[in-house]
């Protein structure tokens, strides 16, 4: 049976075969919801990356670490991004988030199973994600990176686990320098009990943007400090 969002997001979807982007319609798009040009004018990340975080880094490198992580300790395992935060996917990440294009979820949710089955990124015990503070959900309406993470878990056939709770508000963190964000988020993050399924597992943490690293980071300190075998990370774009 379809859920009653599903139901709902279908009355305000574009036409089958219509590119989420640019609203071009293309027979080739069928159920990918871009088409082959915006596709490639998604700015991918190239290799060599850190190895922790994802962060390009130089091709003569001695190490395979950014200096960030090499300063920082993380609580999570990695974290993988497809995309650089710019151009095309950077607008569509605000459309979503700030204009109520809920049903892109299909498109993030796709791009990154693509993504996360070329490179090997899929073998999880639970799927969770970043969550939002009552009074922001209250206002968006919807958590943007539960969209994308309850996508993945059906695609992957992974169980979704609601296990993150944001006991903190924090303030919009554009703007803010790396210490300030780390400081502000400190104990934003609590699990729901119960969360079980959580323990021992190693778990997918999915958020829309990785920024300094903080969320993920804090999110990842709960999930272990409650059992998590180990945490992965995915964003749309870094
Ligand atoms: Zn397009
Ligand atoms: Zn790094």
């Amino acid at each position: 049976m379809k859920s009653y969002i599903d139901s709902l997001l279908e009355l305000i979807y574009p036409e089958k075969n219509t590119c989420f982007i640019c609203e071009d319609y293309d027979e080739k798009i069928s159920d990918k919801y871009i088409c082959q040009d915006c596709e490639r004018n998604l700015k991918k990340i190239q290799p060599p990356v850190c190895r922790k975080c994802s962060k390009p880094i130089d091709y003569n490198s001695s190490i395979d670490l950014c200096p960030e992580c090499c300063d920082t300790k993380r609580y999570f395992i990695m974290s993988r991004s497809p995309y650089s935060y710019e151009g095309l996917i950077k607008k569509a990440i605000y459309s979503y988030k700030y204009y109520n294009k809920t049903y892109f979820y299909k498109l993030f949710g796709s791009l990154l199973i693509d993504y996360m089955k070329d490179i090997n990124y899929t073998s999880f015990d639970c799927i969770v994600s970043v969550p939002l503070h009552s009074s922001k959900l209250r206002e968006r309406g919807y958590n943007q990176s539960e969209l994308i993470a309850k996508y993945l878990a059906s695609r992957l056939s992974i169980p979704y686990v609601d296990a993150i709770k944001r006991t903190k508000k924090t303030l919009r963190q554009s703007g803010q320098s790396k210490e300030q964000r780390r400081k502000n988020l400190r104990g934003a993050f609590e699990i729901k009990h119960p969360a079980e399924k959580v323990i021992n597992s190693s778990v997918l943490l999915v958020d829309d943007i990785y920024t300094t690293g903080s969320t993920a980071d804090e999110c990842s300190r709960a999930l272990v400090n409650y059992g998590a075998a180990g945490v992965y990370v995915i964003t749309i774009a870094r």
